[in-house]
């Protein structure tokens, strides 16, 4: 036990619970996530309590209080939520975990007297530590240790913790990702995996048991994904996934009462490897993927699509060696798009977000010749994409350009043209001039700068409509900028014109 200075760092709401089960005569200690934000230095998302108080007492002291308790119907055994200004705070009693041939829940679950007992079921070692109300750590397994050398390690064996709950394979890489530490275990130990010269090499990789996977849910696989997707440290828990396998496992999808098997990512693992052009690239496919993703602003769309954007490359139909005896991957966009629809679709992802990655996949590659042929060719893409009816506003138009850019930059900052500021300025400026393009396109005649009323006093009222899409073609195409004035004199010159043919 280490005397703590993070007494002050608890919130006087959590204070108050633990306040009031201290005087009920019962233990009260924060847990897990919190704890290890706190040694991190970083604000914690949320505080959980674990107490050796059951849930019955739990809930008489919160009666005695007060506050409001959520029921969470029977989700979780042991645990009360509690509303305490405003908050929801999960009290969860100390408790042991017995596992089964579920892939994930516990088959037998009991309560415990000891907080040490209650720390051993946790998953990784930063993530059992406690804390008290006078800020004393509690911390069995060495977490305060791995914390320091930025070590992720489950407590005890990891590969028989993975055998009782394969979500805590996902969760590895979810917290590599999340803390940007390096993964360690002791046991079942791999050669190294990856290109040495990357930020992403295993020296060692590890072996999972990955065939546990086809029990979980694939809601569960899913939210951890994304979760890792989202991460700051993205990169190397991705490398964890592939480098272990869990790329090619499978889960499991309920649908109309029945269980069917879901491939998680297969379509990944050739990247691994797959050599690229050394002109441009200075990793193998799947590397610079890491790369690309860590490049990128988090955002889940963003993420998904580069995950995906190559995974084209090195495909028969796709490869082929060029003079020099180089490889190249002519088409590969159009190639992973398809892939990343099937992917996104079987991972049951929803029809908008599919789009949207989709349709920044299948335009990843449209910038590079710009950056010689510059803004005619330019012009001529945004019209296009204003004209072909996807985009229902100018500002989604505007919104998908501004994510393709932040694609297109992330991407190209994978390569050899992260070594050369001028041209990554390029491609910055490049950006810059195709989201001023597209956000000044109107894709709708509401964004027209005419309205109805203003052309009503030139036409008869049922031609409205048509004369403003005719309007609307002709901005789309160039020929007329979307200016009141301008718009006005051209829609009289058009109808002058009718007027004498007939
Ligand atoms: P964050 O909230 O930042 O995602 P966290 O560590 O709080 O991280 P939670 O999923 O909120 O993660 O879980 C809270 C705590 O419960 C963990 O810190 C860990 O101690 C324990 N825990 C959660 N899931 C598992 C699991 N599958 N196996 C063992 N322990 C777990
Ligand atoms: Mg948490």
């Amino acid at each position: 036990m280490i005397k703590g200075k993070y007494a002050d760092c608890i919130p006087p709401y959590i204070k108050k619970i633990m306040h009031s089960l201290l005087t009920s005569g019962y233990q009260a200690y924060v847990v897990g996530g919190a704890v290890r934000d706190l040694l991190l230095g970083i604000c914690p998302g949320d505080f959980d309590i674990a107490t050796d108080a059951r849930p019955a007492d739990t809930l008489a002291i919160c009666r005695q209080n007060g506050w409001k308790t959520v029921d969470k119907l029977g989700g979780n055994f042991g645990c009360v939520v509690a509303v305490v200004e405003h908050t929801a705070v999960e009290i969860t009693t100390f408790r042991g975990e017995g596992y089964g041939s579920d892939a994930h829940r516990p088959e037998q679950i009991w309560y415990c007297d000891s907080l040490q007992d209650d720390l051993s079921r946790r998953d990784f070692t930063v993530n059992a530590m406690a804390m008290d109300i006078d800020g004393t750590i509690y911390d069995y397994f060495g977490g305060q240790q791995d914390l320091a050398h930025k070590l992720l390690r489950t407590v005890g064996n990891a590969w028989q913790r993975y055998e009782e709950d394969a979500l805590r394979m996902l969760r590895a890489c979810r917290f590599v990702g999340q803390l940007g530490f390096t993964y360690i275990q002791t046991d079942r130990l791999l050669p190294s995996f990856g290109q040495q010269q990357t930020p992403y090499y295993l020296p060692v990789n590890f072996s999972f048991p990955t065939d546990h996977c086809a029990g979980l849910s694939l809601e569960r696989v899913k939210k951890e994904l994304d979760k890792l997707l989202l991460t700051e440290h993205a990169g190397h828990g991705l490398m964890l996934l592939m480098s272990t396998g869990l790329t090619d496992a499978i889960c499991r999808v309920k649908e109309h009462g029945s269980y069917t098997e879901t491939a998680i990512l297969p379509e990944l693992r050739h990247l691994a490897g797959l050599k690229q052009n050394t002109r441009f690239h200075c990793y193998d496919a799947w590397e610079h993927t890491l790369q690309a993703v860590d490049n990128s602003r988090r955002d889940l769309a963003i993420r998904w699509a580069l995950l995906l954007h190559d995974i084209g490359k090195g495909l028969p139909g796709i490869r082929c060696i060029n003079k020099e005896g180089q490889p190249g991957d002519h088409g590969h966009e159009a190639k992973s798009a398809v892939m990343a629809e099937t992917i996104l679709r079987r991972l049951r992802y929803p029809e908008k977000f599919i789009r949207e990655v989709v349709w920044l996949v299948a335009r990843h590659m449209r910038f590079a010749p710009m950056l010689i042929t510059g803004r005619k060719t330019l012009l001529h893409w945004v019209r296009t994409e204003a004209a072909s009816g996807y985009f229902r506003t100018g500002s989604d138009m505007e919104a998908a350009f501004t994510k393709l850019v932040e694609v297109f930059l992330a991407d190209m900052g994978a390569t050899h043209a992260k070594n050369n500021p001028s041209l990554m300025e390029s491609g910055r400026q490049l950006g810059r001039q195709v989201i001023e393009l597209a956000a000044s396109y109107p894709i709708h005649t509401s964004e027209l700068a005419v309205n109805g009323q203003a052309i009503s006093q030139l036409c008869p009222p049922h031609t409205v409509g048509k004369l403003l899409n005719y309007l609307l073609q002709r901005v789309q195409s160039g020929n007329l900028p979307n200016d009141k004035e301008t718009l006005l004199a051209a829609l009289q010159k058009y109808l002058s014109k009718q007027q004498e043919d007939l």
